[in-house]
C-alpha cells in the first residue's frame, strides 16, 4: 500500500516516523505493507527536519493522491483538508483522518459521494481508544443503547486539577502550559470538541452526522470550586460527560455528577473513557489516552491497516503503463522506461506495461507495405502492422528482466485482445484479463502490446493509428485498475502544440470530454477512441513526461466549472474542402448530399452553404484528407444537381477547446478578433459548447495558433 501523508504538524510526522521505523515490524505483525509514497506540508522546512527524500515530497494535491492507495490527511481545520478528501475520494482513493470537526460538519459530504467504506476516522474520537473499531466492527451486529463517555482530555484535566484545590483560571494556565490546551482554549472548554466526537460516534452507528448544532452543549467554564466540593462531600465528582441515547434520539454535553461506583469516576486527568452499552453483551468500558501524538498517530496506523483491505479492492495498485513510440524509439529509452517500472515496483504497484512501435516503425511498415501493393490486403496489412509493437515488447520485457524483475512480454492475441474482424481498424469486443491477473500475482510485470488484438478465430488485427491508447484504456478497465499513465516524450496535454508554440504549457487538469474534443481537433496526444472508451468507463488518466519527473495532465471526469474556461488551441491541416458549386436552392438536396456520403462512409466535419442568386446555392463540407479516396465525386454530383464539384486543399483548421465556450459571446469575439487583427480570413466556423472551430489558409496556421494562444493567456493560465 502507498500511503500519502498530507500535513506533517505534530501528529502527521508522527505517523510518517513510525511507518519509517516500523514499518517492517508493522508488515511482519499485520501482513500488510505500507510505504509512505508521498508526503506534503505547508511549511518546507520541515521535509529538511524530518529528513524527507526530495522523491516523496508531493508538487500539490493531486500529485499526492495520484501516488497513493490510502491518503492520511492530518492537515487538520475545514479549508484544504475538506478540499483534499473530496478530491481523494473522487479519485477513489482511501482517506484516514483524524479530523473530528470536519467529519462531524462534512461526513455526510464525504459518504454520499463515495458509496463504499473509504473514509477512515478511528483517531477523530477518544484518541488512542479503538471506539469506532469497537462500534464498527466488533459490535456490528449488537443494537447499541447508549454511548456515554470523558472524551474531551483537556476539559478533564482542568476539573481534576480544580479538584485539587486550583481554580479554574490556574488549572487551565497549566494545561496550557503542559500542551494539553490550547492558547485558545475556547473549543474545549466550552464543550465544542466533545460534541464534534459525539457527532461523528452518531454517523458511525446511524449513517448520518448531525453537525454540533444539533447537539446541546455546555462547557465547563461555569463550574467554579464550591461545585466540586459539594459533590466530593458526597463522594461524587464533575465530570464533562458526552451522552447519546440512541433509543430517545438524543445527544448532549453537559458537566455532570458522577458517582463512585461510576466507571467514568476515577477517570482522571488527560485519559478519556467511553462507556457503550448495547442489548445484546450489556456494558463495555474503553479507557486510554484520549490525545497526544502518539495515541493519536497509533490509531492512525491502525485505521491505516484497516484501510488497506478496502483499498486493495479499489486495486488502486494495478497501474497501466503506456510508452508510445516516441519513448521506445531507442534501446537507451527503452532501459529508461524499465527504470521507471523498477521504482513504480519497489513503491509497491503493480505495473502493468502496454507498449507502441518504436518511433515510427508503423510508418515504415505502411511505406514498406505500398511499395508492394498500392491496396494491400487487409489481413496482410495488419499481420504486417502488428510486428511493430511484438518487436518492441519483447525488448521492453528484456530490459526489465535485466533490472532484476520478472517479466513477460504478450502480444494481444496472447493477452486475450479480442476484437472484431474489421482490419486495420478492428474494434475491441473483450478482454480476457485472467492471465494477465494470473501473471500479475506470480509476480510478473506483463509488457502488452498496444494496438493490436485477435478475432474468435485467431486473425490478427489492428486497432486503428494511435490504437495502443485504446488497448491501455481498455487493459485498466479490464483489470479493474482506475489509472491509466500514458507516458510520452512531452509533459503532458499542451495548451498547444509544443512544436508550434514555444509558450505553450502542461495543462494540470482537463476532462475527458475536453480531451475528446482536443484529439478529433488534431492533437496527437490521445487517440480520441481512447479517450471516449476512457470516459464511458470513468477511467483516469495521467499523461506524463516518459524521461522526466514532470507532474503531467491528469485527464478525468472533470470537476463541475461553469466559468467558460479556454484550454488549449489546436490544428488540423488533414482537412480538405468539398465545394458543390450552383446546387439548385430545393428542399431535399441537402438531406441527399448526407446520405450518399454515409453511403460512402465519408465523415464530414463542418458544413455551410451560403446563397448566390435565388436559384442556386453553394455547398462546401470539410472531409479528413484520408477519406477522399473514398469519396466518389461522380455519384456525389449527380444526386446533388451541382454544377461542379471543387476540391480545395490549402486549408486548416483552428480549434479553441475548453469548457463553456458558448455560454457567452466574448469568447468566440476574441477568436476571431484575433484573426482579423492578423489579417486571417475565416472561411467557416462551427461551434459547440467545449469547442469553436474554424477554417483557415493552411499557410496561416502558425502565425493564428500561437496569436490565438497569446490572446488567450494560455501561457499563463494552462
Ligand atoms: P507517442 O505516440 O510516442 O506517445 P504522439 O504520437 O502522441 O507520441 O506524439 C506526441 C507529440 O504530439 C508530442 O511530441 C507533441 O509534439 C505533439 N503534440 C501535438 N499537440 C500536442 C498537445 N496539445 N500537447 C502535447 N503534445 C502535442
Ligand atoms: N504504433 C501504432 C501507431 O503508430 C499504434 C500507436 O502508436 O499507438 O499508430
Ligand atoms: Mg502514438
Amino acid at each position: 500500500m502507498r500511503i500519502g501523508i498530507a500535513g506533517l504538524g505534530t501528529v502527521g510526522s508522527c505517523v510518517y516516523a513510525i511507518l519509517k521505523e516500523k514499518g517492517d515490524e508493522i508488515e511482519k505483525r499485520s501482513g500488510r505493507k505500507c510505504i509512505v509514497s508521498k508526503v506534503i506540508t505547508r511549511t518546507h522546512s520541515k521535509y529538511e527536519k524530518l529528513g524527507i527524500p526530495s522523491d516523496l515530497i508531493a508538487e500539490d494535491f493531486e500529485d499526492l493522491i495520484i501516488n497513493s492507495d490510502i491518503v492520511v490527511e492530518t492537515i487538520g481545520g475545514t479549508g484544504a483538508a475538506r478540499t483534499l478528501i473530496k478530491q481523494s475520494l473522487d479519485l477513489n482513493r482511501t482517506v484516514v483522518t483524524a479530523n473530528k470537526m470536519l467529519i462531524s460538519e462534512f461526513g455526510n459530504e464525504f459518504t454520499s459521494s463515495s458509496p463504499t467504506k473509504s473514509l477512515f476516522f478511528e483517531a477523530a474520537v477518544g484518541g488512542g481508544i479503538p471506539i469506532i473499531s469497537l462500534l464498527e466492527d466488533y459490535l456490528i451486529f449488537h443494537g447499541i443503547k447508549r454511548v456515554r463517555g470523558i472524551l474531551n482530555g483537556t476539559t478533564n484535566f482542568i476539573l481534576s486539577e480544580m479538584l485539587r484545590g486550583m481554580d479554574y483560571a490556574e488549572a487551565l494556565e497549566i494545561a496550557q502550559k503542559k500542551g494539553y490546551a490550547e492558547a485558545d482554549p475556547s473549543n474545549d472548554v466550552k464543550g465544542y470538541d466533545a460534541a464534534y466526537k459525539l457527532s461523528v460516534l452518531m454517523g458511525v452507528k446511524t449513517g448520518i452526522f448531525p453537525g454540533i448544532s444539533n447537539i446541546e452543549t455546555m462547557g465547563i467554564e461555569e463550574i467554579n470550586k464550591r461545585d466540586l466540593e459539594r459533590a466530593a462531600s458526597s463522594d461524587k465528582k464533575v465530570k464533562l460527560i458526552g451522552t447519546i441515547d440512541f433509543e430517545k434520539g438524543s445527544a448532549f454535553v453537559k458537566p455532570q455528577e458522577v458517582e463512585r461506583n461510576d466507571p467514568l469516576w476515577s477517570v482522571d486527568g488527560v485519559e478519556n473513557a467511553v462507556e457503550v452499552e448495547t442489548d445484546l453483551s450489556g456494558r463495555f468500558i474503553l479507557r486510554g489516552e484520549g490525545a497526544g501524538a502518539q495515541p493519536t498517530a497509533t490509531a492512525i496506523i491502525s485505521d491505516i491497516l484497516r484501510a488497506s483491505r478496502y483499498a486493495e479492492k479499489q486495486n488502486n495498485s494495478v497501474v497501466i503503463m503506456k510508452f508510445g513510440g516516441t519513448s521506445v524509439d531507442t534501446p537507451e529509452k527503452i532501459r529508461d522506461i524499465a527504470e521507471r517500472v523498477q521504482k513504480k515496483v519497489i513503491s509497491g504497484v503493480k505495473p502493468v506495461v502496454v507498449v507502441s512501435a518504436m518511433g515510427i516503425e508503423t510508418d515504415i511498415l505502411h511505406d514498406l507495405a505500398r511499395e508492394i501493393s498500392s491496396r494491400p490486403n487487409g489481413r496482410e496489412m495488419d499481420m504486417l502492422l502488428a510486428t511493430g509493437e511484438q518487436k518492441s515488447i519483447a525488448l521492453v520485457a528484456m530490459a526489465i528482466q535485466e533490472l532484476g524483475m520478472k517479466s513477460i512480454s504478450l502480444s494481444g492475441n496472447q493477452a486475450r485482445i479480442k476484437t472484431d474482424s474489421n482490419f486495420s481498424n478492428a474494434r475491441i469486443v473483450g478482454i480476457d484479463a485472467d492471465l494477465i491477473s494470473r501473471h500479475i500475482s506470480n509476480g510478473y510485470v506483463p509488457v502488452v502490446a498496444g494496438f493490436q488484438g485477435s478475432t474468435y478465430t485467431g486473425e490478427i488485427t489492428t486497432l486503428g493509428r494511435g490504437g495502443s491508447d485504446l488497448t491501455a484504456v481498455v487493459l485498466a478497465k479490464a483489470l479493474g485498475s482506475q489509472l491509466c499513465e500514458i507516458y510520452k516524450d512531452v509533459d503532458g496535454v499542451y495548451s498547444a502544440d509544443p512544436r508550434i508554440v514555444k509558450d505553450a504549457r502542461p495543462i494540470k487538469e482537463i476532462s475527458w470530454e475536453e480531451m475528446i474534443e482536443l484529439s478529433k481537433q488534431g492533437a496527437q496526444v490521445l487517440q480520441s477512441r481512447a479517450s471516449e472508451c476512457a470516459r464511458k468507463y470513468d477511467i483516469k488518466g495521467l499523461v506524463k513526461n516518459a524521461h522526466t519527473n514532470a507532474w503531467g495532465t491528469l485527464i478525468w471526469r472533470g470537476s463541475k466549472v461553469e466559468q467558460p474556461i479556454v484550454r488549449a488551441v489546436t490544428s488540423d491541416q488533414d482537412i480538405v474542402k468539398v465545394v458543390l458549386q450552383e446546387v439548385p436552392d430545393r428542399p431535399g438536396i441537402a438531406a441527399r448530399v448526407l446520405k450518399t456520403l454515409t453511403e460512402q462512409n465519408v465523415n464530414i466535419d463542418m458544413i455551410i452553404q451560403s446563397m448566390r442568386s435565388g436559384e442556386f446555392n453553394t455547398m462546401a463540407f470539410t472531409v479528413q484528407a484520408n477519406d477522399l479516396a473514398k469519396l466518389r465525386q461522380d455519384i456525389l454530383k449527380a444526386r446533388s444537381e451541382a454544377r461542379e464539384i471543387t476540391i480545395e486543399r490549402e486549408i486548416a483548421k483552428i480549434s479553441i477547446v475548453g469548457v463553456n465556450l458558448t455560454a457567452t459571446p466574448a469568447i468566440a469575439a476574441t477568436l476571431f478578433e484575433t484573426l482579423a487583427n492578423e489579417g486571417i480570413n475565416i472561411d467557416m466556423i462551427s461551434a459547440s459548447n467545449s469547442r469553436i472551430s474554424v477554417v483557415i489558409d493552411s499557410k496561416k496556421v502558425h502565425l493564428a495558433v500561437n496569436a490565438i494562444h497569446s490572446a488567450f493567456n494560455l501561457e499563463e493560465i494552462a
